[in-house]
């Protein structure tokens, strides 16, 4: 038998929905739609071992070679707009109770270029003026390394050294990468380095909503080039972004994700370690289940001992 819903929510729980709703809408997000809550929310972030399963795949179509991405509103049957709201009969997930974000999500929207290159995406990304950062910028900073590679790194977006010089942690914070690569057994030439936007944000701020949006389809059509094993996520900003949640970091760090059928692990940004460097010990326990999967074996000598120490 259905149960009715009660007259008023509990004070606590509009509260807390009125601040859930509010993120939401920070976030541009505005449909909600009860049929596609939980299952997929689940699916976001459950580690691989579990039994994720990948959204999907939407019918994509482009406007254009840059990208411009024609987002199609998803429609509501009659009979859905009709209908009551009826209680779902099924006790809702202990996660996240909450209403999940329907309709495509920013990469749904994107299917894959077929024949798509790194070469050809940098070549559609030009002199770019799509966002405001390119008003600030020194260079466009797209990405370096292998176009083979089975590990991808992703990063935030270039700081003042990468603007200076077109390429990606070359800075400080680039230079613990590199010894966190070179402890994982590797060299930088055999991965490949981006960030969600390309250029440069103003005093190192975060980039924005808009910058990302406009920015990071180019993220995306590099990681499809590119096809890695693991995309290790170096930060908030790209794990959220590439896995569309505004959750922090710390809650789904070190675990296995996916993105569009590729492994994701979140882990902590090496701006973040020099600040904090008692959690390079965290990071070396991601980058181990990374190297695992690739089959690689830790560097011994000093590289891979500042991996590990704080
Ligand atoms: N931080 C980033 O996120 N990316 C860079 O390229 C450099 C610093």
């Amino acid at each position: 038998m259905m149960r009715s819903m009660p007259e008023r929510l509990p004070e606590a729980l509009q509260k807390k929905l009125s601040e859930r709703l509010s993120l939401y809408e920070d976030l541009g997000i505005r449909l909600f739609y009860k049929d596609r809550g939980a299952p997929h929310a689940q699916a976001a972030f459950t580690p691989i071992a579990d039994s994720f399963e990948a959204p999907v795949p939407q019918k994509i179509h482009y406007e254009d070679a840059a990208l411009r991405k024609t987002v199609r509103k998803p429609e509501l049957s009659r009979a859905a707009q009709s209908a009551p709201r009826a209680v779902p009969s099924q006790v809702a997930p202990k996660f996240d109770p909450l209403p999940v974000p329907a309709g495509p999500s920013l990469f749904e929207t994107f299917d894959k270029l077929p024949g798509d290159t790194l070469l050809k995406s940098r070549a559609d990304l030009g002199e770019c003026t799509r966002c405001k950062l390119h008003k600030t910028r020194n260079t466009i900073v797209f990405g370096d390394g292998n176009s083979k590679a089975e590990l991808v790194f992703v990063g935030e977006g270039p700081g003042h050294d990468e603007d200076m010089q077109g390429l990606p942690f070359v800075g400080r914070a680039g230079k613990l990468l590199t010894q966190m690569i070179e402890a994982m057994g590797l060299q930088r030439k055999d991965v490949y380095i981006c960030n969600v936007v390309k250029c440069r944000p103003p005093e190192n701020r975060a980039p924005e909503k808009d910058e990302v949006a406009e920015c990071s389809p180019f993220l995306l059509r590099q990681i499809d080039a590119i096809a890695p094993k693991v995309i290790v996520c170096l930060g908030a900003i790209a794990a959220q972004t590439l896995l569309q949640t505004a959750r922090g970091i710390s809650q789904f760090r070190g675990q296995w994700l996916e993105f569009r059928g590729r492994k994701l692990m979140a882990t902590y940004h090496p701006a973040y370690l020099l600040r904090n460097p008692s959690a390079k010990g965290e990071v070396w326990k991601d980058l181990q289940k990374v190297m695992a999967v690739l089959g690689l074996e830790a560097k011994k000598g000093k590289s891979a001992e500042a991996g590990k120490s704080s």
